[in-house]
């Protein structure tokens, strides 16, 4: 393509609210540009991105025997309802009526639609299995979209939905599908890792994210720096925490420990180690219709995660408990412990399960208890709440555990029956009885992806793509229009590439060539060749965008190198 015709407004300067390397240079590059909050517009070169990436993914996934189709964006409210998710999904949920007042949802996921596909079409064991995925564009009514691409709340997304007989043929493709998104994301270029997951909002079992790591990711991941454990935080597990400090020897009694509201004083008054004393966290957790004050017991030392906490509550939401809220509920702030603890909903950490010695509060001003085993409470009490911690000890080899931060780019789900079941479709089995569908579910965030690789790959001058993606693999830079020798060794070449299928763009615009380097540097393409004076002398400049390195070539030779660079197949 020739500058001349290409559309990308270029700035100087960045909107204030773009912070991230991506953010800024996608835009100042004139790859994408802003309608509205959470909303952006590809130009040409963010298109050409987003088919690169899409091309990759939809090879992959034909290749895994996954067919394609597009799914309506619209979804009548109706598929959510069954599915029960209309109102527990959330604000993210863009609920809306037509002029017939029928109500509809904006898809920012489709198990609904496509479960709605099979129902009744496929009838018998013998259909399956079959994956129906789509790349597509979804609506979130994200919180805080920020970050550019990083969370839109419209976005493209490549989603994927299999059916199967049985729990081991669901396993199956899970695992096909893991094997897949690694070859997409090593195509992609990326460090990534798959790590274990929250299922989230989605449900079902078990499931697994894609982490690219990168500095300013969102997500807080633990890997193991000796075997290939790694996890989200949400849902990371450690070898139960242990302690070489002495444990305090104790009856069971109440202490009078006036004003001693933090496990700091606590442990200091006593002077045990904070292993030995129990932390009451007190948040809201919101459902459907209500909320209720709840209380969530970890040791001293450890902190509460809030996403398991929120599935231990199985709440829509946890958020902080207002100081009148705590006192209505009849807790006593800086006091409260799980003994006699009444009229309030509680869960204790797994690893608290028969713990000795320990020290809480009495619920009761002034008071702890100290002395106490825990013991005697229901196992249904004991959820795992804590965040597992830099340093923690792995739970498969006894490696430790280090946090990364990481942006989640895929996503995989074994969803079992879930959304079969509530909605009731079924197949027959191989005896003839009617049985919901077993189901995966699999995302990859392709909008979000062209945002990543840039998080991944930048310097302070603008975008490093790499060949894969790019939306050029060269960039001819003439450096003197008025010099018709170089005018047409440019074109020459131009040409050349084409026939090669090199996607080429060829600066044959009027403008100064620092211009066009600085432009070249933003933009990011992996190669610049400029064609200047040295010409005379029978010498071209080959650039490479990632380390800024040139090397000077003789004319003759610059097809065969460039051949050699940029023809080569993944
Ligand atoms: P996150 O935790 O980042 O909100 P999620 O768990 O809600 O992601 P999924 O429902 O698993 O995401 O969606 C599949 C993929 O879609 C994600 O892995 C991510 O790459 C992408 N994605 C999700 N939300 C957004 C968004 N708001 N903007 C861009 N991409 C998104
Ligand atoms: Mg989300």
């Amino acid at each position: 393509m020739k500058f001349s015709k290409l559309y990308a407004p270029t700035t100087k300067e960045a909107p204030k609210d773009a912070t991230l390397p991506s953010h800024i240079f996608l835009l100042r590059a004139g790859f994408i540009g802003q309608i509205g909050s959470g909303l952006y517009n590809f130009l040409p070169l963010a298109q050409m991105v987003i088919n690169n990436i899409k091309n990759i993914i939809k090879e992959e996934m034909d290749e895994a025997g996954a067919l394609e189709i597009t799914m309506s964006m619209v979804t009548p409210a109706e598929l959510w309802k069954q599915s029960g998710r209309y109102s527990y999904y959330g604000k993210e949920l863009l609920r809306f009526k037509d002029r017939k007042e029928n109500e509809f949802v904006l898809s920012p996921t489709n198990e609904e639609s496509v479960v709605n596909i099979v129902k009744n079409n496929i009838t018998s064991y013998k259909q399956l299995p079959l994956h129906l995925y789509q790349i597509n564009t979804k609506f979130r009514d994200e919180a805080r979209p920020r970050f550019g691409l990083l969370r839109g709340r419209e976005f493209i997304m490549c989603d994927g939905y299999s059916f199967h007989a049985s729990k081991e043929d669901m396993k199956r493709e899970f695992d096909l599908m893991e094997k897949t998104y690694s070859n997409i994301f090593t195509r992609l270029g990326l460090n990534y890792r798959a790590v274990d997951a929250d299922s989230g909002a989605i449900g079902g079992s078990g499931s697994k994210e894609f982490m690219v790591l990168a500095d300013n990711g969102e997500d807080d991941i633990l890997v193991c720096d000796n075997c290939k454990y790694a996890a989200n935080i949400e849902a990371a597990k450690r070898k139960p925490l242990q302690t070489t400090a002495d444990m305090p020897e104790a009856q069971m009694s109440k202490f009078y420990t006036p004003n001693l509201k933090t496990i700091d004083k606590i442990a200091n008054f006593f002077k045990v180690d904070k292993f030995f004393t129990i932390k009451a966290v007190i948040k809201k957790a919101i459902y459907e219709n209500d909320s209720k004050i709840v209380v969530l017991f970890v040791r001293g030392c450890d902190e509460v995660q809030e996403k398991k906490a929120q599935n231990a509550c199985n709440a829509i939401e946890l958020v902080d408990a207002s100081e009148e809220d705590i006192l209505k509920a009849g807790l006593v702030p800086g006091f409260c412990g799980p003994v006699g603890l009444k009229n309030v909903d509680f869960y204790i950490d797994s690893e608290l399960k028969n713990a000795k010695q320990m020290i809480c509060g009495a619920n009761e001003k002034d008071y702890h208890i100290i002395g106490l085993n825990i013991v005697n409470f229901n196992d249904d009490r004991f959820k795992d709440l804590i965040a597992v911690k830099q340093g923690d000890i792995c739970p498969h080899c006894g490696g430790k555990l280090h946090i990364t931060k990481g942006i989640e780019v895929g996503h995989i789900f074994q969803l079992g029956d879930k959304y079969s079941s509530a909605m009731n479709a079924t197949f027959l089995d191989i005896n003839g009885k009617a049985q919901p569908f077993y189901m995966g579910c699999y995302g990859i965030g392709v909008s979000r992806l062209v945002a990543v690789i840039i998080e991944a790959n930048h310097d302070e001058k603008g975008c490093i793509w790499n060949e894969q993606t790019s939306p050029f693999k060269l960039e001819i830079i003439i450096s003197n229009l008025k010099d018709n020798s170089q005018v047409d060794f440019a074109n020459q070449i131009y040409k050349n590439c084409k026939s090669l299928d090199i996607q080429t763009l060829l600066d044959d615009r009027n403008e100064r060539f620092g211009v066009k380097m600085s432009e070249f540097e933003l933009m990011g393409f992996p190669y610049a060749l400029l064609i200047g004076k040295s010409l005379n002398e029978g010498n071209v400049e080959l650039i490479e965008r990632k380390t800024l390195n040139k090397t000077i070539i003789k004319k003759d030779e610059i097809l065969d190198k460039l051949k050699e660079i940029l023809c080569k197949k993944h």
